[in-house]
């Protein structure tokens, strides 16, 4: 029976206060403690690979798409859109999707701040030539085509769904890129600048607004699935011990009689198909009665130890079975063995309990404890033997023990 270490209950019930807090307290500045922030970022990592990937896809497409716009709205620099989208951006997103998705079992690809570069760097690049474009171009439709920052802000934020704090750090680097690259130089019409730019702010703000609450509600769903992995974890605990109890009996430590007879009953099926023998020894101790009378209870259960552990202990081979079998009663099932062998393997029981000489001064017998063994053997496959059949044989064998004087092993 594999009871849990005491040291991995504790941590598992310092875990389970650990996301009870979060769940109902929350979790400050979207992160949670240094262990569990590491778990959270590191589970799933085919899931994230294959959705960075799948809408990298739908974006390049998208990316470049935006040719029609580029040929509607900055004609004069077309062929400079068209070199920047399909000769340099587009061939380096291409193969930087195909070697992830070919190393999608490597560690180095799974990991999450690689993922996030890559949104960055792409993101950050497609704003970089747009900026350029428009810095260039001298067509009088080119102050339309500032939607297009605004665009790259919800690839990044919504269609990638960026970390919270990497998907502000983008927002900004965007904003600043369209300010920077195209809105102060001096051709830009001046009377445009706040609406374009509060335009792009506005993107940014709701977008930041829609993957917060998508990183939490992502962040909470993991918290009680933890949760309710470590409760089912729990219940599975709580159930073995409770199945280890059921079997065990307290006092000796030894199977009880339940456990026994279920033990009896699928052994014995697999002695009836291999035609073999099964011997079953019972045990009773010796005038138990006036031992407890006379040493008291607490010592009447002191000798039921030690003679519960002497039985364990002689009977060891392969497929023995010993059980508490009633109050100062043993039983033992050993199976593929002889009635000669099992009668000696009674004697060594009888003659280990004698040697431990504990004292039982009000013994007719002798001085010391002393058992009373039966021993029955018969084979599995005779017609009408049943496993009831064999304990009530073993039962009469120990009643003439008794009869013939006890401390004694009889068979029948
Ligand atoms: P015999 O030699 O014929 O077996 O005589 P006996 O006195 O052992 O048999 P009897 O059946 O008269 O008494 C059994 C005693 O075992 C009675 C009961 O108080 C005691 N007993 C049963 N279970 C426990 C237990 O868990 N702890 C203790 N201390 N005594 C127990
Ligand atoms: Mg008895
Ligand atoms: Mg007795």
């Amino acid at each position: 029976m594999s009871a849990a270490h005491p040291a991995s209950l504790e941590a598992d019930k310092l875990r389970m206060s650990q996301l009870q807090d979060l769940l109902t307290l929350g979790f400050r500045w979207m992160k949670f403690p240094a262990g569990l922030e590491h778990q959270f970022l590191s589970q799933d990592p085919q899931q994230r690979l294959r959705h960075f990937i799948i809408s990298g896809l739908i974006s390049l497409l998208v990316y470049d798409g935006f040719l029609v716009a580029d040929y509607l709205l900055i004609p004069d620099v077309f062929s400079i859109a068209v070199r920047l989208r399909l000769l340099i951006f587009t061939p380096i997103a291409l193969v930087a999707l195909v070697v992830l998705w070919v190393g999608r079992d490597k560690p180095l690809m799974q990991h999450p701040v690689l993922l996030d570069s890559a949104v960055l760097v792409s993101g950050l690049f497609a704003a970089a030539t747009l900026a350029y474009a428009l810095s260039i171009t001298h067509s009088p439709l080119s102050d339309f085509y500032h939607a297009g920052f605004a665009v790259v802000v919800m690839y990044g934020n919504l269609v990638q769904r960026l970390r919270f704090w990497s998907a502000l750090g983008f927002s900004l680097a965007v904003l600043a890129i369209q300010v920077v690259g195209v809105v102060v130089l001096p051709n830009f019409n001046p009377r445009l600048v706040l609406p374009i730019c509060s335009l792009t702010a506005a993107t940014v703000a709701f977008s930041l607004c829609a993957n917060y609450v998508m990183e939490r509600d992502k962040r909470r769903r993991y918290l009680l699935s933890e949760r309710e992995r470590a409760l089912v974890k729990d219940l599975r605990e709580v159930n073995l011990k409770l199945q280890e109890l059921s079997r065990v009996d307290v006092l000796t430590a030894l199977f009880n009689r339940r456990h026994f007879q279920e033990y009896l009953q699928d052994l014995w099926q697999r002695a009836k198909h291999g035609g073999t023998e099964v011997v079953i020894i019972m045990m009773d101790v010796d005038h138990f009665k006036p031992y407890n009378d006379h040493h008291g209870h607490p010592a009447g259960d002191e000798c039921l130890r030690q003679v519960a552990s002497v039985m364990h202990n002689s009977l060891r081979q392969p497929g023995d079975m010993v059980a508490r079998y009633g109050g100062e009663e043993f039983i033992a099932v050993l199976p593929n063995t002889s009635l000669a062998l099992a009668m000696q393997a009674a004697e060594r029981l009888r003659k280990a309990v004698q040697d431990m000489a504990m004292p039982h001064e009000t013994s007719p017998t002798l001085p010391v404890v002393t058992v009373s063994l039966g021993v029955a053997c018969c084979n599995a496959a005779t017609p009408g033997a049943t496993p009831d059949g064999l304990i009530s044989k073993a039962d009469r064998a120990l009643y003439e023990a008794k009869h013939q004087g006890r401390n004694r092993v009889c068979s029948l």
